[in-house]
């Protein structure tokens, strides 16, 4: 908001012309009088000139006859017209007044110094004052008959008007006229008149100005008060009395409570700027009539007197900050925060984490950061609109306040990304421990517009402390370490370790954004690897393994995109893809005699989502393969954080008659006693296990003991990436069932899996794949 200095200065000008009109007044009225006076003896002298003229003719006419006593007399008479004109003409210089006189019978105008007011010369003067009318402004004409008619019927006492006329130059001047008639007939009628003119041009535009003056004094939006040197306040404008609410007359309770406000600023500081620099400002409080105070700003501008360098008057102008400073707070207030949430928003949480990290770097505590980020948030508002999504940021907002205190602050980053800034961290524990409650606070079931919905979220953690704490590191550091917890699925968190890369942000949008048209498009695919059976000899199964043709990169591996589809929602569209492809390819084999078992990786994600069972009920119906030859793998740490819910559906797809694996066994808790609760018909044994599987080694004792027990537990036994013979000689002899890898078959379109199945892997086991 910005304010003008032109308007102001305008106004201590308008003060000075109000102190200068009353001086002019004043004057004016004093000029009156004397004019009167003059006019008065004016008229007297022009009498007795005229006496004396006729005097002087009688006297000529005698003095033909007449002796020298005689010719003294008319000397003498001469002499005293001489002195009265002489008289006359000092007083009319004096006054600036011009004379005319007016025989009204014979229409004559004696008119002295006609020449000088309108620029003619004395024969045009003649004729213009014998009939002004046409000379006079349009507009003025009606007043000057008025005037002059009225007193010509003695209904004034004398004439009196203000008009405009042309000057020889063509501009127009103003003029005063004043006049008497001094000799009438019996009848009444006008016989004589006598008056004043003067040029009143500069006077008329000063009252102008000041006219000018006194309306932008009243119609200003700023309260202005006209004080004297003491700031006492002497007058007042309406906007003053609209914003303290005092009436006129009674500003003084404002100016008591003004002056003191000004005596706690320094009363001496304030008269001293006053006369050096001509003015002076300051914010200040005010207070209302009703008793409110409000913030103002405070403008004061001296006026000096004339012609000294002496303080007269201080003119003091202010408006009201009640509003500026409202809307300003209320814009630094949005500046700053989320108007979703009423969260800081990124820009106050960048300022708290540089404040506490110069903090940490005095105290030499620990600062931490956690990034809290909603899983499959794009899903959740796909599927529901953004507007419960906007509902769900709210309450999600709200639950994480519940973890704010001085030491911990929160924003929110936009989208569904959160920040916590956590300054005194203690011992690491205590930051896992405020990981898993929000974990958990944010697990509670949302209820939004009739629907009860399940959120999880996932939290990066980054650490730091020190002088050299660097909070952009800090940043970066808490998101890869978010990015690892999505990783792994979500629903959990993760402390910054130095192995965790860091991503640009953007990178993996454009990812997600190609991987979307990927799907789309057909450019992902199923590829199969062999399942061999160790008993029988044969391929009696085949993974499918999603693979993503890149349009500019070429095969892109599932190991890339399996987690970013799953972090975006993508990973139910993909299930589906590859769950289609595979069973319409099994059905395709044993179309064509071959029956091949295909087994299809789920990913937990979509398994929480509910709607698999219906999915794959769907796709053998619409494929039209059995049931039992469809497997489904899942990893075992998936299956480890998972429901009851999620087991129900596990259980459920299983009663369709469909296999279900437990993949990577051994990479997870690898909690044999769990794998009781888990409804599977087989268990991969994860390739990490079978480095070494010579006699002794540690890696063969474990193997052997994962075939025992999962033999116990009734579950078929799967090892999976077998690239050697030794390894598969190992496996057969520990009792294992089946091996998959690259010793039977890498992974390849079923197109070139054909010739391999025919022979139904016979032969294979002894040659590795590519040799
Ligand atoms: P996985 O389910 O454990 O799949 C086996 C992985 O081991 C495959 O990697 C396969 O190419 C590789 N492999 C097979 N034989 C050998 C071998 O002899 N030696 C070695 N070193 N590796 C071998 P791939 O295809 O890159 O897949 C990686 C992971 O991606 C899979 O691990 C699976 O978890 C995931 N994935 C692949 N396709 C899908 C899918 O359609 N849906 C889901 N949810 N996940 C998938
Ligand atoms: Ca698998
Ligand atoms: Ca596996």
């Amino acid at each position: 908001m910005s304010m003008t200095n032109d308007l102001p200065l305008a106004d201590s000008q308008q003060a000075l012309m109000r102190e200068q009109l009353q001086q002019l007044l004043q004057v004016r009225k004093q000029q009156d009088q004397e004019i009167q006076e003059q006019q008065r003896e004016l008229a007297r002298l022009r009498t007795r000139e005229q006496t004396l003229q006729l005097q002087v003719s009688s006297l000529q006419a005698h003095l033909e006859h007449s002796s020298s006593e005689q010719s003294q007399t008319l000397q003498l008479a001469y002499d005293k017209l001489r002195t009265s004109e002489e008289r006359l003409q000092r007083a009319l210089d004096a006054s600036g007044l011009l004379l005319w006189d007016w025989d009204v019978q014979n229409n004559q105008v004696y008119h002295s110094g006609a020449d000088m007011l309108l620029g003619l010369d004395a024969v045009q003067a003649g004729r213009v004052l014998a009939d002004l009318r046409p000379w006079v402004h349009p507009d003025d004409l009606s007043a000057v008959r008025e005037a002059m008619t009225t007193h010509l019927r003695q209904q004034s006492s004398d004439y009196r008007v203000e008009y405009r006329i042309r000057h020889a130059d063509g501009h127009w001047i103003w003029i005063e006229d004043r006049g008497q008639v001094i000799s009438r007939n019996a009848a009444g009628r006008a016989l004589r008149m006598l008056g004043t003119r003067r040029d009143i041009t500069e006077r008329r535009q000063h009252e102008e100005n000041l006219q000018l003056a006194s309306m932008v004094f009243e119609t200003s939006n700023e309260a202005i008060m006209v004080m004297d040197a003491d700031l006492h306040i002497l007058t007042v404008n309406q906007v003053f009395v609209r914003s303290t609410g005092y009436a006129k007359g009674s500003e003084q309770q404002f100016g008591e409570h003004l002056y003191r406000a000004l005596q706690q600023i320094g009363l001496e500081e304030i008269q001293h700027e006053l006369n050096d620099k001509g003015s002076w400002h300051a914010d200040v409080t005010g207070k209302r009539y009703s008793g409110g105070t409000f913030p103002l700003r405070l403008r004061l501008h001296a006026v000096r007197a004339h012609g000294s360098d002496e303080l007269a008057y201080v003119v003091g102008f202010f408006s009201d900050l009640t509003q500026f400073r409202e809307t300003q707070q209320r814009l630094e207030y949005l500046a700053r925060h989320d108007e979703l949430t009423g969260l800081p928003n990124r820009s106050l949480f960048r300022q708290r984490l540089q404040d506490a990290s110069q903090q940490a770097g005095v105290t030499e505590e620990a600062l931490a950061l956690l990034h809290i980020d909603l899983d499959r948030f794009k899903l959740l508002n796909e599927c529901f609109g953004t507007e419960t999504g906007d509902e769900v940021l709210r309450i999600v907002g709200r639950r994480l306040q519940r973890f704010t205190s001085p030491q911990r602050s929160l924003a929110r980053l936009g989208g569904n990304e959160f920040v916590m800034v956590v300054t005194e961290v203690g011992a690491q524990d205590e930051l896992e421990a405020l990981a898993e409650n929000v974990l958990r606070v944010l697990r509670a079931p949302v209820v939004t517009a009739g629907e009860e919905l399940l959120l999880s979220a996932s939290i990066g953690i980054s650490v730091g402390s020190g002088d050299d704490l660097d909070v952009h590191a800090l940043l970066n550091t808490a998101g890869s370490a978010l990015e690892r917890a999505k990783y792994m699925g979500g629903n959990t968190w993760q402390l910054y370790r130095k192995d965790m890369l860091v991503d640009g942000g953007g990178v993996r949008l454009q990812l997600e954004q190609q991987l979307r048209r990927g799907l789309k498009e057909g450019h992902v695919q199923a590829h199969y690897q062999p399942k061999f059976c160790l008993k029988s000899n044969r391929v009696y199964g085949v993974e499918a393994l999603a693979r993503w043709y890149h349009p500019e990169r070429g095969m892109i591996s599932p190991v890339e995109f399996i987690s970013l589809a799953e972090e975006t929602g993508l990973i139910a569209e993909l299930s589906e893809i590859i769950l289609r492809q595979a069973c319409t390819q099994g059905k395709a084999w044993l179309d064509a005699g071959i029956e091949l078992q295909v087994a299809v990786n789920l990913s937990v994600q979509h398994l929480r989502q509910g709607n698999v069972l219906q999915l794959v009920c769907a796709v053998l119906e619409d494929s039209g393969l059995p049931a039992h030859l469809l497997e489904l793998e899942l990893t075992e740490s998936q299956l480890l954080d998972g429901s009851e819910r999620l087991l129900d559906t596990i259980a459920d797809v299983r009663a369709l008659g469909v296999q279900i694996a437990v993949d990577d066994f051994g990479t997870g808790y690898s909690s044999l006693g769990y794998l009781k609760q888990v409804p599977a018909d087989s268990l991969k044994v994860d390739r990490s296990f079978i480095h070494d599987l010579s006699d002794n080694s540690q890696d063969a004792a474990i193997t052997q003991a994962i075939i025992t027990m999962a033999h116990g537990l009734n579950l078929k036994v799967v090892t999976e990436g077998v690239e050697t013979q030794e390894q598969l000689d190992a496996l057969r002899a520990m009792g294992c069932d089946a091996v998959q890898g690259y010793l039977i078959a890498s992974p390849a379109p079923a197109a070139e899996l054909q010739s391999v199945l025919l022979q139904g892997g016979n032969g294979l086991t002894g040659k590795p794949k590519g040799a």
